[in-house]
């Protein structure tokens, strides 16, 4: 494991550092990290402005893979059609 994150690695991680919910060697890599890096800082200033909206628009996407199945079938009942001669 790195000692410093990169951007995606703090970003992906920040909801649970702003929790404090990551452990301590996870937490000093983010906290250096955001020392010289004005745009992961500034995502932490959002996710601390807006706690509630930010850790819902940063969770992932909670459609039930039954839904993620019909859709690709759908998609590719739309593009068989449309190679057919
Ligand atoms: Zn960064």
């Amino acid at each position: 494991m790195k000692l410093l994150p990169s951007c995606h690695d703090v970003q992906t991680e920040l909801t649970e550092y702003a929790e404090g919910a990551l452990p301590l060697s996870r937490r000093i890599g983010i906290r250096l990290h955001l020392l010289f890096c004005r745009v992961c800082a500034g995502f932490l200033r959002g996710l601390k402005a807006l706690p509630g909206l930010a850790k819902h628009a940063l969770a992932p996407p909670s459609a039930p893979p039954e839904a993620a199945v019909k859709a690709l079938a759908d998609m590719q009942a739309v593009l068989s059609k449309q190679k057919a001669p």
